[in-house]
């Protein structure tokens, strides 16, 4: 089913009947907590993200993971090979 059509529950139960590859490495999707008051260097950041949008490639719920990001507006992380704000910036330009 297009996940268009799928209520929000249902993807995220979508989403748990996968192996979904940044359940095995969270650390990629989300800028780390750091007590370093310049936070994440820009070469490092670019270089996580693109790790994590090369998994989301390979995962078997990218279309569902989708969905559900245009439908919650995450504020921070990487979902189905997108960042938050390219998230954002689609939504206010499809609006
Ligand atoms: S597409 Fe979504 S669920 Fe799949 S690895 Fe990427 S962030 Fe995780």
């Amino acid at each position: 089913m297009d996940p268009k059509h799928q209520s929000t529950a249902l993807l995220r139960a979508g989403l748990a009947d996968h192996q979904l590859p940044c359940a095995d490495q969270p650390e990629l999707f989300f800028e780390p907590d750091t007590s370093d008051r310049f936070g994440e260097k820009p070469a490092a950041k670019e270089m996580r993200e693109r790790s994590a949008r090369t998994l989301c490639l390979s995962c078997p719920a990218r279309d569902l993971c989708l969905e559900l990001a245009l439908r919650e507006k995450p504020a921070a992380g990487i979902w189905a090979g997108f960042s938050s704000d390219e998230i954002t910036d689609y939504l206010r330009e499809a609006a």
